[in-house]
């Protein structure tokens, strides 16, 4: 018997290819503490299971399960094969799987007893006892870090960004690739990169960083869930800036890559 844990998922990924080394599972857990305007997967900020709009506008579906550990873990091991092929594993995306870490905390554990290797996905807003009680069972962190002004932060996130900072810099030493989304007129302005670059350039073992460039795949779901998209008329960020971007954070010494 593995354990009784719950939660509350609204998503596994297959064979995923951009959250984390090799060939992944990607879980994702519902609920987060921030309401990002540029977020892809609103669906997942809610905690609880809910009814949406489906496809065509004429009857509603359920997003978000409730699940055991046991029945999460049978559907990781369906695939093993890859990711003993691949150097691939489990990632923990969200949402914030950080809001529900009793549940991730079960998770985790029994992909370390199956020397199954695991990433977290996270934007590190929660408290540092939930982040070390859980730290050394993950192997790769993925951590958002979005914008440096507090004020900003709030505005755009629903959140200060002190926590997030504090938390990195508690967590150097672990294995982290920093992930920037890129957000133009948001995140993506001259003052909020040189404050990042200053930021990241203060921390010693940190040498990754994924550009996560805006994009509108994930406006229908704003439809569904009867939400205004506050960025519906915003652009992607051009060619030319993304490579911008990528030539100042390798001319920095870190190594850059453009999604995950
Ligand atoms: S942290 Fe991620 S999941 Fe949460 S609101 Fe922001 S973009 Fe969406």
């Amino acid at each position: 018997m593995e354990t009784q844990s719950k939660g509350v998922i609204f998503d596994i990924k297959k064979y995923a290819l951009h959250d984390g080394p090799g060939i992944r599972t990607t879980v994702f857990l519902k609920g987060c503490p921030l309401n990002c305007w540029w977020c892809h997967n609103p669906e997942g900020q809610n905690p609880e299971p809910e009814r949406i709009w489906s496809n065509q506008n004429t009857q509603k579906e359920i997003i978000g399960r409730e699940v055991s550990v046991e029945e999460v873990i049978a559907e990781i091991e369906k695939d093993l094969i890859f990711y003993d092929e691949s150097g691939g594993g489990v990632t923990f995306s969200g949402g914030e799987p950080l809001m529900q870490h009793d549940f991730l905390d079960h998770l985790l554990t029994a992909c370390q007893t199956r020397e199954l290797s695991t990433t977290l996905d996270t934007c590190g807003y929660s408290s540092w006892e939930i982040i070390e009680k859980i730290k050394d069972k993950v192997d790769l962190f993925l951590y958002d870090l979005k914008m440096i002004d507090d004020k900003n932060h709030q505005k755009y996130t629903g959140v200060s960004v002190l926590p997030i900072l504090s938390n990195l810099k508690r967590l150097e030493g672990e294995n982290i690739i920093i992930r920037f989304p890129v957000i133009p007129g948001i995140t993506d302005t001259e003052e909020n990169v040189n404050q990042l670059v200053d930021w990241l350039s203060k921390l010693e073992t940190i040498k990754e960083i994924n550009l996560l460039p805006f994009h509108k795949i994930g406006y229908s779901k704003y439809l569904k869930l009867n939400r205004e998209n506050v960025l519906l008329d915003l652009n992607p960020p051009s060619p030319e800036r993304l490579n911008q971007l990528l030539d100042t954070f390798r001319g920095l010494g870190f190594i850059t890559k453009l999604g995950g």
